[in-house]
């Protein structure tokens, strides 16, 4: 037995289960999940789709991902899915080469307004390849003005628009900007990465019938394994009048598959789209929509905890499951790194993120997202929710106070304790 790596799994196992997880992109999954994901079905390479590999021995491995995607389309009431990207970003990239030339003009959320890098940042390969430009929230309300999205659409005239958002708290208009997308003759991309969990259980606005593609992760509040997947509401032919010998219009299904692969991807992670099939199957579950509507609520209870507490929520409060705190309000000199670095000594994560029009550079930033998707996983309902801003809150005063520090530690391990985690693990 490898003792080092065991030990350090069992390590993180008591890191994970003695602090409180409120980092926004995080959750637990199930164990059936983790336990699917550590099967035999790594050692399989099944290049290809399911019936049409470049490999032989795939008849297994064929239908577990017919079942994942199967079970992705009726979660969502899509047409089409590919479960093969390995991660959020790999869905992006597999998309962009799917439907961009180099060159292109793409339109997407700002990533110092609460954007993702690979809608285009200059660090990211999509800001490299691409010419991206960005909409973003106004500084007054925080929220996305969508009459200002369709100026900047007019302007730049993108061949792709993006909407999603890796740190915003409110929900999207996807009929307005399909509006927008078909005035400049954009396609429209939601990347519902984040709140998918939500939408699959109906409580925030549905993609699907308005953005022509999706792209998602399915390990934030879809609770699934590390991943990536891309669905469409309808599949349609081509928009650039390509066809195949026979003169039959290429359909969108096999441009997004051919761009994940061979375009992106080599072989598929059959044992993480086995996982990815057990999460599906439990996001239609009624105590899965019990789950989502009960992270709506935590959020809703820690956002109004902070406002009472004197801290700022971008745009005023949530409608999902995060928010983005501006603590230049509570107090000028506080900045996110420090109280990301505070908070983690009393076993308390969180990240520092810019604030919109933030006045300090990323790995400073003025601004921490708070997210409720892991802890009521864990079973926090909204009292214990405004305890934990409490703690944060005492935590943000003290941040230079390494005993008061280690005694609010305590009170949070203490506290984690009722709400076991893996107790089978064992
Ligand atoms: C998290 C996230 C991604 C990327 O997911 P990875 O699995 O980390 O590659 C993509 N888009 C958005 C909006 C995200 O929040």
């Amino acid at each position: 037995m490898d003792i080092e790596i065991q030990q350090l799994v069992q390590a993180e196992l008591q890191r994970q289960r003695k602090g409180i997880e409120l980092i926004a992109s995080e959750n637990f999954t199930s164990l059936e999940v983790i336990r699917t994901m550590g099967s035999c079905l790594t050692n399989k390479y099944a290049e290809g789709y399911p019936g049409r590999r470049y490999y032989g021995g795939c008849e297994v491995v064929d239908q577990v991902e017919q079942l994942a995607i199967d079970r992705l389309c009726s979660l969502f009431g899509a047409e089409y899915a590919n479960v093969q990207p390995h991660s959020g970003a790999q869905a992006n990239a597999a998309v962009f080469l799917a439907v961009l030339n180099p060159g292109d003009a793409i339109l997407g959320f700002d990533l110092a307004h609460g954007g993702h890098l690979s809608h285009g940042s200059p660090v990211n390969y999509s800001g490299k390849v691409y010419q991206a430009h960005f909409y973003g929230v106004e500084e007054d309300s925080g929220v996305i003005d969508m009459d200002k999205v369709a100026e900047k659409a007019r302007q730049v005239m993108p061949k792709l628009i993006i909407c999603g958002a890796s740190a915003y708290s409110r929900d999207w208009d996807y009929k307005r900007f399909r509006e927008i997308a078909d005035e400049v003759g954009a396609l429209l991309l939601a990347d519902i990465a984040h709140p998918a969990g939500l939408i699959a259980s109906r409580y925030l606005n549905d993609p699907l019938p308005y953005c022509h593609i999706i792209t998602s992760t399915t390990h934030k509040t879809l609770r699934g394994p590390r991943g990536g997947i891309v669905m469409m509401g309808k599949d349609f032919p081509n928009p650039w009048g390509r066809t195949t010998k026979k003169g039959d219009p290429i359909m969108m299904s096999s441009v997004l598959n051919s761009g994940v692969f061979p375009g992106m991807q080599g072989g598929p992670l059959e044992h993480v789209i086995a996982a990815k099939a057990v999460a599906f199957r439990e996001a239609a579950s009624p105590s899965f929509i019990d789950y989502a509507g009960k992270v709506i609520r935590n959020a809703h209870a820690m956002a109004e905890a902070f406002t009472d507490l004197g801290y700022k929520i971008i745009s005023g409060g949530t409608s999902n499951h995060l928010m983005l705190i501006d603590l230049r309000a509570k107090n000028p000199d506080l900045t996110g790194k420090e109280v990301e670095n505070a908070l983690i000594k009393a076993n308390i994560t969180i990240n520092k993120n810019m604030v919109p029009f933030d006045s300090r550079p990323a790995l400073q930033t003025s601004g921490i997202r708070v997210g409720a998707a892991a802890i009521t996983t864990r079973g926090l309902n909204e009292n214990d929710c405004r305890q934990v801003v409490q703690w944060i809150d005492d935590v943000i005063r003290n941040k230079d106070n390494d005993s008061i520090l280690a005694e609010i530690k305590n009170k949070v391990n203490q506290f984690m304790l009722s709400f076991p985690l893996y107790p089978e693990l064992e």
